[in-house]
């Protein structure tokens, strides 16, 4: 008999959990509160990890096709000195960690994509108020909808989260980022500049330039919530480019449609109880030190879709999944918690102390662990390769 999922938000981890579950069989309905599926304008970093789940639920063609993946990531003071420069792996290389980045729009279309193909019925303006171990979603309108297993992927302000009792901390940190999207001029996304992805260091601030597409480029504007010009929306132009004059002329480019997000940890007392279960941001944000908040959300959406595979007795596989699952999850809310203070050492202090061995080897391969994970149900998958190797688009399609 096919069994039946109620999931809560169509965000990252809401249609991956509604895809993988739909192409394992299951019928799925995804109630997104919204009047469309939409992400807000920003880029998103995408490692190994999430490429692995994504190209499992067949997004990965849509999401990075015309992804440029920067070769290099630079560090660098508000003099333009380098703090570190760290190279990435090619796209088509067969090994190491590849990083790609994209819209989130467009990573988000991707997996609504595959979700849709399969089969999966989105709600929208349809808002979820809470849950019911039992295997209940009850909805604004007052209408209760039953299924085998439900899930909460309602983001971090979670109601099915907290009307489960599973909540339990919520910690709001001293930093937050404006995130904006901003059009290239003059072919500059086609040059070796515009291809590397750079952060610049002044103070408590922080500039990253990320390359999304040879259209655009994304911007996070990071500082402190007390730092009011560094806080403010919209944002405080004059103030960005005093910290930061080489960018001025992007800096100007920037769009009225802005918001501050402060950076948010989520412990959850447990990811599921009954029939019920949390993903995503719902049980585990984190602060973006790693980039891995989305990426380990759409990992634990596909394990815990292939858990089900292996077991029919839903609890059994909810309780499976989150006794593998957490730990790996908890490293990366701790080392993306460890790593953002590092960041905001003095440039003389980090300069140093990631010449240092101790920071090389055992803190690279800490931050890096979470990149390698291999989400259940994708162990038997090959490696994932852009059609056009290297995002150059003259290059060749492979032969895949
Ligand atoms: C500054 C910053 C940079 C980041 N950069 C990265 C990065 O580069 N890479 C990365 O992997 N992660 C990154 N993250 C983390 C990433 O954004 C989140 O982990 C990811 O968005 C979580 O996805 P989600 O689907 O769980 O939640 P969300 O993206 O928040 O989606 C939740 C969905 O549920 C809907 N919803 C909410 N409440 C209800 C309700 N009651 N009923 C119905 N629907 C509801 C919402 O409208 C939304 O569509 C970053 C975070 C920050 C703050």
């Amino acid at each position: 008999m096919t069994r039946h999922a109620e999931i809560a938000g169509a965000g990252f981890s809401g249609l991956t959990m509604a895809a993988a579950l739909a192409q394992r069989g299951w019928s799925v309905r995804v109630h997104e509160r919204s009047p469309e599926v939409r992400a807000f304008g920003a880029g998103i970093w995408t490692w190994e990890n999430g490429v692995r789940a994504l190209a499992n639920i067949r997004a990965a063609d849509d999401a990075f096709a015309d992804c440029n993946p920067p070769p290099r990531y630079l560090e660098r003071d508000a003099e333009q000195r380098i703090i570190r420069s760290l190279p990435f792996p090619p796209p088509h290389s067969d090994s190491g960690v590849r990083m790609f980045c994209v819209t989130r729009q467009r990573l988000l279309m991707a997996i609504h994509g595959a979700a849709t193909r399969a089969g999966v019925d989105v709600a929208t303006g349809s808002e979820v108020v809470s849950a019911r171990p039992e295997g209940e979603l009850e909805t604004a309108d007052g209408k209760t909808f039953r299924a085998d297993l439900v899930v909460g992927a309602d983001g971090v302000n979670s109601k099915v989260r907290d009307s489960l009792g599973l909540l339990r901390s919520r910690r709001t940190h001293a930093d937050g980022a404006i995130r904006v999207l901003v059009p290239h001029e003059g072919g500059y996304g086609d040059t070796e500049e515009g291809k590397l992805l750079r952060s610049w260091w002044n103070g408590r601030r922080r500039l990253l330039y990320t390359p999304c597409t040879s259209d655009v480029f994304y911007l996070c504007f990071t500082g402190r919530v007390r730092d009011g010009q560094a806080s403010r929306v919209p944002l405080h132009k004059e103030s960005w480019i005093r910290h930061f004059p080489f960018m001025e002329s992007m800096i100007d480019r920037v769009g009225d449609e802005q918001r501050y997000d402060v950076f948010e940890t989520v412990e959850s007392r447990h990811w599921r109880v009954g029939r019920a279960a949390v993903i995503g941001d719902a049980g585990h944000a984190m602060v973006p030190g790693l980039g891995q908040g989305c990426g380990m959300a759409i990992c634990n959406a596909l394990s815990l879709a292939s858990h089900l595979v292996d077991h029919r007795d839903v609890e059994r596989a909810l309780t499976e999944w989150e006794t593998r699952w957490r730990p790996v999850t908890e490293h990366a809310q701790l080392w993306s918690r460890i790593s953002w203070p590092l960041t905001q050492i003095p440039v003389g202090a980090a300069r140093w102390a990631f010449k240092t061995p101790v920071f090389h080897d055992w803190v690279a391969i800490q931050r890096r662990k979470p990149s390698h994970v291999v989400p259940h149900g994708s162990e038997n998958d090959a490696r994932w390769f852009p059609r056009n190797a290297a995002g150059d688009p003259s290059a060749p399609p492979r032969a895949d």
